[in-house]
C-alpha cells in the first residue's frame, strides 16, 4: 500500500544544482524491474517495523533505487532523478543520519520531496550495504516524515543487521542468478549459455565481440591507486557506454574483472566495421569518475563462431586474443587471428619449458667462443654463449629464448645460472695453466644492487679473480642515465671486472653518452664488420668507429670476423681483438682444450703488411 498517492520522495526538487549530475540513466540490463534478492521484502518489512519508519529504499552505488512503502514495493520508474543525498549515502562507507531534515546543509533549498502538498521527509538514516568481500554495492535508506530526536543504538543495530542480510542476498543472487552484483550485468556463464542458445535456434554462427578496459597490470595498477569504488564505478560506466553502442535487444556480459562481451548479430560486424572504429572512439572519451576524469586502453576482439567450434572450445579465450592484441594497435578493435593465437601459445609453452630448464638444468649448456688479442695472436678470452636442447624443439636459438626470459621474468635465474656454469669451467681451464678470461652477457634486469654481490660470491666460490671476468651489456642497457644504473655499473667496476658494451652500432648512443659509459671495452656489431668486404661504408664505420673508441680509451673488439680478408682487414684498424666464425664457432667446453691446445696464434698485427697504426 502506498500511503500518498501525490508523493514520491524519488524525486529531486526542480532545480537542484546537481540535478543532471545525480540523474540516472536506466536501462533493461543495468536496472532489473524488480530486485529479487532472496527474502528482501521480509528484510524491508522488519527494519519498516523495528525502526518505525514508512519508507524505505535500497540505492545502489550506480544510481539504481528499490523503494518500499508500508513494506511494499513500489513499481519502477522511467529514467529518474535521484536526491544526491542518495547517490552519497550509496557511495559512503559511513552510515548517514539526518535528524532532521530541515536543519541539514545538504538538503537546504531541496527537500527529499517535490511535493509542495505534501509533507517532506523529515528524518533520513543509511547503512551501507556491502558483499561478503567487503565491496560496497550501495545503502539501505530509511525515511519518515516526523523529525527525530535520536537514533537509538538498537535501531541503528537493526538497520546495520538488515543492510548485511541484504548484501549476503545480492551474492547469493549473483550465484544463482549468474549476475555480476557489482554491475548487474549477466555473468560468463550466462554468456556461454546464451551463445550455446544463439547458435542452436536462430544462426549457423555468430560474432563474439570483447571489450578489455585495460591491460591486466595496468588495471590492477589503478586499483592500487585508486580503490575499489573507482574500479566499480568505471565498469559501471564503460557497461552504460557498450550497452548505448550495442543493437537494441543486445545483452552485455561482464565476462571478466575488466572486461565484457556480447553476441552479435551476423550482418552487424560484416555489413559496416565502422561502426567498430565508433566504439573505439565512444570508449576511448574520458570517463567522468567520482568526479575524477579517467581514460581507459580499450581493446575490442571479435571472433566468429559456428556451432561445431562451439563444442569443447573456448570461444572467452579466443576473443581475448584479439581483445589484447587490440589494446596495443592504433586502430583499438582487432579479429581474432588463429595464427596469432598459435605464436601465443607457443610462446607460453616455451616459457613454462624454459623455467622447467633452469630448474633441471639437464637441457641448458653453455659454449664458448674465442677471441683473439691481434697484437699477440692469442686466445685471451672466451665468451659464454648459452645454448638450449630442447628435448622435442630441438636448439631454440638464443635471440629467441634470452628475450622470452627477459619478458617473463626469468633473466635473473638465467643469467645466475650462467655466472656459476661459466666461472666454474673458467677456474678448471685456470687451474690447468690456461690464461683466460671469461665474458658473459647479462641484461638490464640483471643490473641491480644484488649483481655486485652474486659476482662476488661465485668468484669467491670458484676462487676466480673478479678481474678475470667481464660482463657484456647491451649499448641501450649502458645509455641510461639513471644515478642507480651507473652506481651499479661503478660499483662492478671497482671490483675489477670489466665492462664491455655489446652490439655497439645498433643503439642510439650520441658521442657525449659514450664518453660517459663506465665501460672497459668496446665491441663493434657484427653486422658492419660483416659488411666490410662489400660496403666502403661499412669499412669507413669500423675504421672510425674503432679509432674514436680506442681514443676514448676502450679496448677495442671487432665481432663478426667471418673471413680470411676481414680478419686482415681488421688487422690494419685500431682494434684490439677480433671474435669471428673465421677464428672459431663457438665451442662445447670439452672442446675448448684442444682447440687451446691446436691453435698456434692466429696471424699477429706485427706478421701483417698493413700500415703501422
Ligand atoms: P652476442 O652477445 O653479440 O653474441 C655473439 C653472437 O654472434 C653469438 O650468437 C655468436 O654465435 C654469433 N657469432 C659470433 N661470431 C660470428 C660470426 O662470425 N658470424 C655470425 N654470423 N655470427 C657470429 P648466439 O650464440 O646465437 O647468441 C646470440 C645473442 O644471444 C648474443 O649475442 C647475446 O646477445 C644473446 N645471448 C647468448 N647467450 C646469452 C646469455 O647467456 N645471456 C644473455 N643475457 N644473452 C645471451
Ligand atoms: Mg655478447
Ligand atoms: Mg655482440
Amino acid at each position: 500500500m502506498r500511503s500518498s498517492p501525490g508523493w514520491d520522495p524519488r524525486h529531486l526538487a526542480p532545480g537542484h544544482p546537481d540535478a543532471t549530475k545525480a540523474a540516472v540513466q536506466t536501462s533493461s540490463t543495468l536496472s532489473p524491474d524488480s530486485f529479487a534478492v532472496p527474502g528482501f521484502d521480509a528484510v524491508v518489512r522488519l527494519v519498516s517495523r523495528s525502526l518505525h519508519v514508512p519508507l524505505v529504499a535500497l540505492v545502489l552505488n550506480g544510481g539504481n533505487a528499490y523503494w518500499f512503502a508500508h513494506g511494499s514495493a513500489l513499481p519502477p520508474h522511467e529514467p529518474r532523478m535521484l536526491h544526491p543525498l542518495y547517490l552519497e549515502a550509496a557511495r559512503s562507507l559511513d552510515p548517514q543520519v539526518v535528524l532532521d531534515t530541515l536543519h541539514d546543509p545538504r538538503l537546504q533549498g531541496s527537500a527529499l520531496t517535490p511535493g509542495t502538498t505534501q509533507d517532506p521527509v523529515r528524518f533520513f538514516a543509511s547503512e551501507p550495504v556491502c558483499t561478503l568481500t567487503g565491496q560496497q554495492i550501495g545503502a539501505l535508506c530509511v525515511m519518515g516524515m516526523t523529525p527525530r530526536t535520536e537514533l537509538s543504538e538498537s535501531e541503528q543495530s537493526a538497520l546495520r543487521d538488515a543492510a548485511s542480510l541484504i548484501g549476503a542476498g545480492v551474492v547469493l543472487r549473483s550465484y544463482l542468478g549468474r549476475t555480476d552484483p557489482i554491475t548487474q550485468l549477466p555473468h560468463r556463464y550466462a554468456f556461454f549459455d546464451d551463445l550455446r542458445r544463439h547458435l542452436h535456434d536462430e544462426a549457423p554462427h555468430a560474432w563474439v565481440i570483447a571489450i578489455d578496459l585495460a591491460p591486466v597490470q595496468r588495471f590492477n595498477a589503478f586499483i592500487r591507486a585508486m580503490g575499489h569504488a573507482y574500479a566499480d564505478e568505471l565498469m559501471r560506466a564503460v557497461a552504460q557506454r557498450a550497452l548505448a553502442w550495442l543493437p537494441p535487444d543486445t545483452r552485455l556480459y561482464q565476462v571478466g574483472a575488466s572486461r565484457f562481451a556480447a553476441v552479435l548479430p551476423d550482418r552487424h560486424v560484416e555489413a559496416d566495421t565502422t561502426r567498430l572504429d565508433d566504439l573505439v572512439s565512444r570508449l576511448r572519451q574520458p570517463f567522468d569518475c567520482l568526479g575524477i576524469p579517467l581514460t581507459i586502453q580499450p581493446g575490442v576482439g571479435l571472433l566468429k563462431i559456428n556451432q561445431s567450434e562451439l563444442r569443447g572450445g573456448d570461444p572467452l579465450r579466443l576473443v581475448m586474443n584479439a581483445s589484447h592484441e587490440a589494446q596495443h594497435s592504433v586502430r583499438g578493435w582487432a579479429v581474432y587471428d588463429r595464427k596469432q593465437d598459435e605464436l601465443h601459445r607457443q610462446q607460453f609453452f616455451l616459457v613454462t619449458e624454459l623455467a622447467a630448464a633452469l630448474t633441471d638444468r639437464t637441457e641448458l649448456d653453455l659454449h664458448y667462443q674465442p677471441r683473439v688479442d691481434l697484437e699477440s695472436g692469442r686466445c685471451v678470452a672466451l665468451e659464454a654463449l648459452a645454448r638450449w636442447q630442447h628435448p622435442t624443439l630441438g636448439q631454440v636459438p638464443p635471440s629467441h629464448f634470452v628475450a622470452l626470459a627477459e619478458r617473463a621474468g626469468l633473466m635473473r635465474s638465467l643469467t645466475q645460472w650462467v655466472l656459476e656454469r661459466g666461472v666454474a669451467q673458467l677456474a678448471a681451464w685456470r687451474r690447468d695453466g690456461h690464461d683466460i678470461k671469461l665474458s658473459v652477457n647479462v641484461s638490464s634486469t640483471d643490473l641491480d644492487a644484488d649483481l655486485v654481490g652474486r659476482l662476488r660470491e661465485v668468484a669467491e666460490h670458484h676462487k676466480v679473480g673478479l678481474d678475470s671476468l667481464e660482463l657484456e651489456f647491451t649499448e641501450s642497457t649502458l645509455m641510461e642515465h639513471s644515478a642507480t644504473t651507473r652506481r651499479h655499473l661503478t660499483a662492478i667496476r671497482q671490483l675489477g671486472t670489466g665492462i664491455a658494451i655489446d652490439d655497439f652500432g645498433t643503439g642510439y648512443s650520441n658521442l657525449a653518452a659514450l664518453r660517459q659509459m663506465p665501460a672497459t671495452s668496446l665491441k663493434i656489431d657484427q653486422s658492419f664488420v660483416r659488411g666490410m668486404g662489400t660496403n666502403h661504408h661499412d669499412e669507413a664505420i669500423v675504421r672510425s668507429v674503432a679509432q674514436l673508441a680506442r681514443n676514448l680509451g676502450f679496448r677495442v673488439v671487432v665481432e663478426g670476423v667471418e673471413t680470411h680478408h676481414l680478419y686482415d682487414s681488421v688487422l690494419g684498424m685500431a682494434c684490439d681483438e677480433a671474435q669471428g666464425f673465421h677464428i672459431s664457432r663457438p665451442m662445447p667446453s670439452f672442446d675448448i682444450p684442444p682447440w687451446l691446445a691446436a691453435h698456434r696464434g692466429m696471424p699477429r698485427r706485427a706478421d701483417a703488411l698493413s700500415t703501422p697504426l
